[in-house]
């Protein structure tokens, strides 16, 4: 064995064991997802698709494709899947190229608002080879809508730009997504809709966020964050001719060979969510982002949009705390025990490496088994973390009683 690695990799598990997960991106996988993705599957090329590979020696990479397929189909209620994107950013980078030619435009959230960076930053190929045209939130502290998706601009936006693609699904949003009226907006100007639901893939498997199908032209996820599978991308659709184009721009069209290793995973990941466990674990999540939001509303901290309907919430440090940014609470945060990403909040007034928020998430730690109760223990220690400005004594207390707490939740196995 190699001991350098596995020491390190021994330090990321007690790591892991001993602090508490707020990152809405990331999640805590089955031991079963795991022995499938450090198989030895890893060893094959597998070029192509099942049936049609362009190597010899496929036989079980057809069936584990094949069944990942079939499973991805039944857990998302369509009739075509891609497993094979290498990741969230691959599956979009494969759409794009499936649907439009360099230059074209596409409407779309900009990372400011909530949305990803493959969904048009300028330096992502998203933005350097096609051209997005943004549609804002409301800004009206007034309207009842604050900071949510203004769906009559998406409209305006949507004829203005006339975009080949009408891009929703984003990355620090905590509301429901309204994939029925964006699909009436894209028919409206003629254009495809394309529904990213890296975030709530698992939410929409759980039957706690309505599902983008039959709306969508197209939808992208990643398998790793609610989901809780192994890091990787899938495609979906329900229309063969597309299913044909997005089949090419995967494979040769941006990929070369599948990772059969992490398909078996995302295999294994679908069987798990299938279960009706599963539907338990997603209610949960968002069960446990209400109680976290709610804990922290009573403890004084403003939440973007005023709360949530998901698993994630974005709060807004400068009522509590104007002085300081998102990046060092984070940082605070995170000697105390707790992990979480400073994030921009909708018209931040600082930079995205500063920014006047965090996003919390809520996957990771109901993978472990914790509920309200605990939801309201961490909005406690967050709250004194932030009292505190990041005083290392105060900071080394809580670290303490983290860690003695995480002894009661301990990771799947
Ligand atoms: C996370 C995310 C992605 C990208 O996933 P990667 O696997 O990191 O490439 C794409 N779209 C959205 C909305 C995301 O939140």
């Amino acid at each position: 064995m190699d001991e350098k690695v596995f020491e390190i990799i021994d330090k990321e598990s007690k790591r892991q064991e001993s602090t508490i997960e707020l990152i809405a991106s990331e999640n805590h996988v089955s031991p079963a997802v795991m022995k499938a993705v450090g198989s030895c599957m890893t060893n094959k090329y597998a070029e192509g698709y099942p049936g049609k590979r362009y190597y010899s020696g496929c036989e079980n990479h057809d069936a584990i494709e094949s069944l990942a397929i079939e499973r991805a189909k039944e857990l998302f209620n369509c009739n075509y899947a891609n497993v094979q994107p290498h990741s969230g950013a691959s599956a979009n980078i494969a759409v794009f190229l499936a649907f439009m030619n360099p230059g074209d435009k596409y409407a779309s959230l900009v990372l400011s608002d909530g949305g990803h960076l493959s969904h048009g930053l300028k330096i992502n190929i998203s933005g350097k080879y096609f051209e997005p045209v943004h549609y804002p939130l409301i800004y009206d502290e007034d309207d009842d809508g604050f900071e949510t998706i203004n769906y009559d601009a998406v409209r305006e936006v949507c004829l203005e730009h006339k975009p080949k693609m009408l891009l929703c699904g984003y990355s620090a949003y905590p509301r429901i997504i309204h994939f029925d009226k964006m699909r009436e907006i894209a028919d409206e100007c003629g254009a495809y809709l394309m529904c990213d639901i890296a975030h709530i893939a698992g939410l929409v498997a759980g039957g706690v966020h309505p599902s983008p199908f039959p709306h969508a032209h197209v939808v992208t996820t990643t398998t790793h964050k609610t989901l809780r599978g192994p890091r990787g991308g899938l495609i979906l659709t329900n229309d063969e001719e597309i299913s044909t184009k997005i089949d090419r721009a995967v494979f040769p069209g941006s990929q070369g060979g599948p990772l059969m290793h992490i398909i078996s995973g995302k295999a294994v990941c679908f069987g798990e969510a299938l279960q009706p466990e599963f539907k338990d674990y997603s209610r949960k999540i968002v069960e446990n982002a209400q109680a976290l939001a709610k804990g922290l509303s009573g403890r004084g901290f403003r939440l973007v949009s005023g709360g949530t309907d998901n698993h994630l919430m974005l709060v807004d440090l400068r009522k509590k705390l104007p002085d300081n940014t998102g990046k060092e609470v984070a940082v605070w945060m995170e000697s105390a025990g707790m992990i979480a990403n400073h994030n921009g909040i909708p018209k931040d007034p600082r930079p995205p490496m500063q920014t006047s928020g965090i996003r919390l998430g809520t996957p990771a730690v109901t993978s472990r088994g914790m509920g309200p109760k605990e939801m309201d223990q961490i909005a406690e220690w967050i709250d004194r973390v932030i009292i505190s400005k990041g005083d290392v004594l105060v900071l080394a207390k809580i670290r303490k009683e983290i860690k003695k707490f995480c002894l009661n939740f301990p990771l799947p196995h």
